[in-house]
């Protein structure tokens, strides 16, 4: 190497360091809601910065390409995020992991035409190109079942893990021949592509229903794994930072999201949402309410917790709710809102609503907060949440929910529901919360419901 090249090289793997940093620092400022947009920033800084001294390497081939590339991934990236729903979000995400997949594969894929490569390299492309390929279709999968374009249940059949355990030992036979000889026009090569494509597909399809929200994350922290080997495989040492950080943060989100539903990962990823169980049929007499009598309650309460899940979301009534609580507050009432952290469609989507909304963070409670004190809660107000507050949870055995926590609102002394009809949620399992002595239905689109109960406020 040329003077010029090592000094280059040092300004580049310098400035890397760098933008590690922001990651780093960005990450842990997004553990906090109060920090959490100037943690976006940051990062967004150190990727910016990545990006900008990458392209100072001398390798380069073609500055064209890569601004074309860019412009049009600019023009997509903003116009999907003005265009899509706040509902929609979720489906946004798994696609995004689906493409951090498909472009790690690809990376892997380009490396793989390069001569001279390591067996050590090697292998980094192929786990690159399998883990890519995982992520790629357990990603679409995973969004066709948000996004209901196909059942959200479990698929699951008799001889599945068998399949499975075929398959995986293909991936490992093929691997190897592909590290004893890569070449990009050897069968291997393409029974890997084929293979791992495949695997993508068989490992999402069993796990459904309420264990979603483990398989979103588990295929973000796969994206991040997949770009970590991409980098090991150019030798690209912000690759490499970029993607363990995604895949850690990845596996601790898997692993807070499998505490908060009391399974264990293998459990959700072998055992088939609701597979075998059926719940026990729930009957019982419903007890509707008006928003008029809804505001003579919530008038006379001192503690209210509102407790939001999808339907807020569906119904953007994250304001009017912020507006209700601000009237009780006046009122003298005590005002929390209760998180339960499986609530809606990903990851944190109930914060995010919330903290649009204004909503000050020392009002979000978490669920192991509220429980122990749920018990003087004058009124639950349960805003589009199903399964995240079913009691079905706790008492039914049978129930393909059970053992999942949730928000024990039954045990508030009154419960108002706000939903449209009777329709059970994500999990697809009755709800018995709808039947209890203690609870009143506010049927209804949630924001219009609060919206009446605000009005009632205000004459
Ligand atoms: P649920 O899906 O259990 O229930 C949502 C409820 O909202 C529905 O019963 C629906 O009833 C009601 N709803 C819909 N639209 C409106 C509206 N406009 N106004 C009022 N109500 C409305 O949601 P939860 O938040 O309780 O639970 C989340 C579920 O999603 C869990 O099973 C979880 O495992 C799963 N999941 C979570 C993910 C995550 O990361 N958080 C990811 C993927 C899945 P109706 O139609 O009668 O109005």
């Amino acid at each position: 190497m040329i003077p010029e090249d090592i000094a280059l090289q040092q300004l580049i793997n310098g400035t890397y360091i760098i933008a590690a940093f922001l990651f780093i620092f960005g990450l842990k400022m997004l553990g906090k809601p109060d920090t959490a947009k100037r943690g976006n920033l940051l990062s967004a800084i150190g990727m910016l910065v990545a990006i900008v001294v990458t392209l100072l390497a001398r390798e380069i081939l073609s500055y064209q390409w890569i601004i074309m590339a860019a412009i049009v991934g600019a023009v997509i990236g903003a116009l999907t995020a003005r265009m899509v729903a706040m509902t929609s979000m979720p489906e946004l995400v798994a696609l995004f992991n689906g493409s951090g997949g498909l472009a790690s594969l690809v990376v892997g894929w380009a490396a793989l035409y390069s001569t001279g490569n390591s067996t050590f390299t090697v292998f980094t492309i192929f786990l690159a190109i399998l883990i890519g390929g995982v992520t790629f279709t357990g990603s679409l999968v995973a969004w066709g079942k948000l996004s209901e374009v196909m059942p959200s249940g479990a698929i699951v059949f008799g001889a599945q893990r068998i399949v499975n355990g075929i398959l995986l030992l293909a991936l490992i036979y093929v691997g190897a021949m592909l590290c004893l000889n890569p070449s990009t026009s050897s069968p291997e090569f393409y029974a890997v592509i084929v293979l791992s494509l495949l695997f993508g597909v068989m490992v999402v399809i069993p796990i459904g229903g309420a264990d979603m929200p483990v398989v979103i994350s588990l295929l973000n922290s796969y994206s991040g794994l997949a770009a970590c080997a991409a980098g090991f495989a150019i030798n690209n040492i912000i690759l490499i930072v970029a993607g363990s950080l995604v895949g850690a943060a990845g596996l601790i989100l898997t692993n807070i999201m499998c505490k908060a539903m009391n399974r264990s990962l293998a459990n959700v990823l072998f055992s088939g949402f609701g597979a075998v169980k059926t719940a026990t049929k729930v009957e019982g007499e419903v007890k509707p309410i008006v928003a008029e009598d809804a505001f003579l309650i919530l008038e006379a309460a001192s503690n209210v917790a509102f407790v939001p899940g999808y339907g807020m979301a569906v119904a953007q009534a994250q304001h009017v709710v912020r507006e209700l609580g601000e009237l009780l507050e006046a009122n003298g009432c005590e005002v929390s809102y209760a998180i339960h952290p499986v609530a809606g469609r990903m990851p944190g989507h109930m914060n995010v609503l919330l903290a649009e909304a204004n909503v000050p963070y020392d009002q979000l409670i978490e669920m192991d907060e509220i429980n122990p004190r749920i018990e003087n809660v004058d009124v639950a107000v349960v805003i589009g949440a199903n399964d995240v507050v079913n009691p079905a949870a706790r008492e039914d055995e049978n129930s393909p929910i059970y053992g999942m926590p949730i928000i024990n609102v039954d045990k508030a002394r009154t419960v108002f529901v706000l939903k449209r009809s009777m329709a059970s949620g994500f999990s697809g399992v009755d709800n018995p919360l709808f039947f209890g002595d203690n609870t009143r239905m506010l049927f209804g689109d949630a924001k219009a419901s609060i919206s009446s109960v605000i009005a009632e406020f205000k004459t």
